[in-house]
């Protein structure tokens, strides 16, 4: 018995050796297949909408000073500004990340001059990629349109609505049902998604296999309510549900936007920015603990700029802070970007926002 032991180890370290030999002979091709290899299967690009390093840093305070961010070791920052000037709108800052181009405030998927352009999620989805989109706010609002529709306007929430019905996305959660049912042109489209293979629900809970069809789901009619209004953990249940969906595809891109920390930005509320900030960050939870199992799924985290000009004077080590604003609307300062996961080393450093978009189409498959 020992013999045939010693007899099987000396073949397997044979074996090896042999197989390292044939991959030197064949450097080159191997070099591509290397390469092809580290490419990730799955992209998830998650966005905190008005995402500041004082955001993080209240969200952080507010959750016994720590966030699942911090596991985040591939650190990068972005120059937000769009063809408006310095201060960027969601729409142009989504647009950057989802199409590589920079372009005007209130733009969705167009660039300058109003032409359409390729984005990121409908490269993808035309390749051999399942594709989703989630968010807390409506369907149509700035950051997610920008993966799946082209309007001159951000405010044509009706258009952009029309525009899901011919982009390649696979499964999506967010408000603005009534976008979809209650139109000026009376067309029910959500008759439509249903004819597109869509199941139609109207909570997240309800969602479940198999998952063989696409999936929507509209959790308000227009905005869905804030944390501190009620929404409860819908954004890192709704996380969930699309990793389950998307678990046993070969490979899928997923945007996911915390949309309202921009919102309590806007308001100058710095219990809204906290509350919202660890809803983002539990949504991040999820998606760290499928990366991890997964290994190789890659995740981009960054914001589309600052909201508030927010800083932090003081409080304590119960949670409280002392905000303080200084507008309220966005400002220039520039966002940070975190990544996890293969890929992860191309975001660091200093870039425009554009830049995502090209780090992200080189690590397609395609
Ligand atoms: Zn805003």
């Amino acid at each position: 018995m020992k013999l045939f032991i010693r007899f099987i180890f000396l073949f397997s370290l044979l074996f090896s050796f042999s197989c390292e030999t044939g991959t030197d002979k064949n450097s080159t091709s191997s070099n591509e297949e290397k390469e092809e290899i580290n490419l990730p299967k799955n992209i998830i690009f998650m966005v905190g909408d008005g995402m500041g390093l004082t955001q993080i840093t209240a969200g952080m305070i507010g959750n016994n000073n720590e966030l699942n961010l911090e596991e985040f070791k591939h650190i990068g920052l972005i120059k937000t500004g769009s063809t408006s000037g310095l201060i960027t709108d969601s729409a142009a800052g989504a647009t950057a990340f989802s199409t590589g181009k920079k372009t005007y405030n209130g733009a969705i998927g167009v660039d300058a001059d109003t032409t359409s352009i390729e984005n990121i999620l409908e490269i993808a989805g035309n390749g051999n990629y399942a594709t989703g989109i989630i968010a807390t706010s409506s369907i149509t609002h700035a950051t997610p349109a920008s993966f799946y529709a082209h309007q001159p306007s951000r405010s044509m929430d009706e258009a952009i609505a029309m525009d899901m019905l011919s982009a390649p996305v696979d499964f999506f959660i967010g408000g603005g049902k009534d976008f979809f049912s209650k139109r000026e042109d009376e067309l029910n489209l959500l008759d439509s998604l249903s004819a597109k293979g869509f199941r139609v629900y109207d909570d997240v809970d309800s969602i479940s296999g198999p998952f063989e069809d696409k999936i929507a789901a509209f959790i308000a009619a227009k905005q869905p309510e804030s944390i501190l209004e009620g929404r409860k953990d819908i954004l890192p249940r709704a996380t969930k549900k699309a990793l389950d969906y998307f678990s046993d595809k070969e490979n899928f891109f997923l945007q996911i936007e915390g949309s309202q920390i921009d919102w309590a930005g806007h308001a100058n509320d710095s219990e809204g920015i906290i509350a919202e900030m660890i809803d983002f960050d539990q949504a991040i939870g999820e998606v760290l603990e499928f990366a991890k199992k997964d290994g190789n799924t890659l995740v981009i985290i960054t914001a589309d700029h600052e909201t508030g000009g927010y800083s932090i004077l003081g409080g304590d080590d119960e949670g409280n802070i002392e905000g303080a604003f200084s507008t309220d609307y966005h400002t220039a300062t520039m966002v940070p970007v975190f990544a996890y996961g293969p890929g992860a080393e191309n975001f660091k450093g200093i870039y425009e926002n554009t830049a995502i978009f090209d780090k992200m189409l080189e690590l397609l498959k395609r």
